[in-house]
């Protein structure tokens, strides 16, 4: 998912630039377990290791687009100066590189306004070397961002956003999907975890991650379940998964003892836990971490309490799981993008 996806909540973005910081981190940051720290259990689903290869996979797609004289490309919209935003678009833009994609950085000013940003965004779909367009989030106060958002094209929705894309997945059409859910379906599969038959429980239900993400799983040919913040008895409901997927936005909320013992989780939480108490206790089994936050003041939680290292079969780490994947599945929705709009029929039949 990219950073601007972190800040929607049905339609509407509503966090702070603070959030942009601790989703850098959590995309960024190495993998949180020491090798001293041999208490663990569960398989580590590694997100890094998962950004690798697609990025190589991709490298052999852009190639054979690159003989057909088509090079993928993406447009940043990165309104104003914060330095945040700054920074994650600027990784986005060094992700392009690594991967010889085209980019463009469009930066209009902070006080642009929503008739602005809508012609910008109308050039850059008339523009057929863009394939994909990402609005860096949060806009400006006077800009209407769902307007401008649902003004991109379809086929250059590169979040996955757009109720087009939304409709597609539902209907189980070929479309562009939210990145953040498509990454850990990746790290399902490239783990072989089992999921068709499996019972799996999605904690969260916004449009950017928990339903997607459940429409995914479904075509998957897994029976899902969606919880919510009204949905009783949540540690049973939890407990009858064979996958669970937590994003809901609340540091260690789910209890070790609530999984079913060799579970698959996929923690999407990216919680910056600063008070020490809390700190303590949800890493009390894991001293080097704790050391580390006496050291920094901060330590980056997912939505799974770390002790379910010891009875889930198999996690991804917070930070360094799901994270990772958010930017790459944007580099690869920026690929499929250029496949479905320019490739020529025979060659995208190959690809
Ligand atoms: P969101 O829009 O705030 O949605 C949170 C969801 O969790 C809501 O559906 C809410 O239920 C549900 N929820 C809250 N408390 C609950 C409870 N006690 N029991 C059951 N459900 C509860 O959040 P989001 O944008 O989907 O993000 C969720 C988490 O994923 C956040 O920590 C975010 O930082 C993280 N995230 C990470 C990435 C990444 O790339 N790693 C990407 C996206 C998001 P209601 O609908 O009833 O309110």
């Amino acid at each position: 998912m990219a950073l601007h996806t972190l800040e929607q909540n049905n339609g509407e973005c509503t966090s702070p630039a603070a959030f942009q910081s601790l989703f850098l981190a959590y995309a960024i940051l190495p993998f949180p377990f020491s090798e001293s720290e041999h208490r663990m259990t569960a398989r580590v689903l590694d997100g890094l290791k998962i950004r690798d290869q697609i990025f190589v996979e991709l490298k052999d797609e852009i190639a054979r687009l690159h003989a057909q004289g088509i090079r993928p490309g993406l447009a940043a919209v990165l309104v104003g100066e914060n330095p945040a935003s700054q920074l994650y678009v600027k990784s986005k833009i060094a992700a392009c590189e690594q991967l010889g994609l085209a980019s463009w950085l469009h930066t209009p000013l902070a006080t642009s306004t929503t008739e602005y940003m809508l012609k910008l965004v109308d050039d850059l779909n008339r523009d057929d070397k863009v394939d994909g367009i990402l609005v860096q989030l949060p806009l400006p106060k006077q800009v209407d961002t769902k307007k401008v958002l649902e003004a991109v094209d379809p086929a250059k929705d590169v979040d996955g956003f757009h109720p087009v894309n939304l409709g597609k997945l539902v209907s189980g059409r070929e479309g562009l999907v939210a990145c953040t859910p498509a990454g850990c379906m990746e790290i399902l599969r490239r783990n072989n975890i089992p999921i068709e038959g499996a019972n799996a429980v999605v904690l969260g239900r916004s449009d950017i991650v928990g339903k997607p993400m459940a429409l995914l799983l479904m075509h998957a040919n897994a029976t899902v379940t969606i919880c919510h913040s009204k949905t009783r008895d949540l540690p049973e409901v939890v407990h009858r998964a064979d996958i669970v997927v937590a994003a809901m936005g609340k540091a260690g909320y789910v209890q070790a003892d609530w999984l079913k013992p060799g579970s698959a989780v996929i923690d999407v939480g990216t919680n910056k836990v600063t008070d020490a108490a809390e700190a303590e206790s949800l890493l009390k089994n894991f001293p080097q971490r704790l050391a580390k936050f006496r050291e920094k003041g901060s330590v980056l939680v997912g939505d799974v309490h770390p002790d379910a290292i010891n009875t889930a079969g198999a996690l991804t780490p917070v930070p360094g799981g799901v994270g990772p994947m958010t930017i790459t599945m944007l580099m690869s929705n920026t690929v499929k993008a250029a496949r479905l709009r320019r490739a020529k029929p025979t060659a995208k039949a190959a690809l």
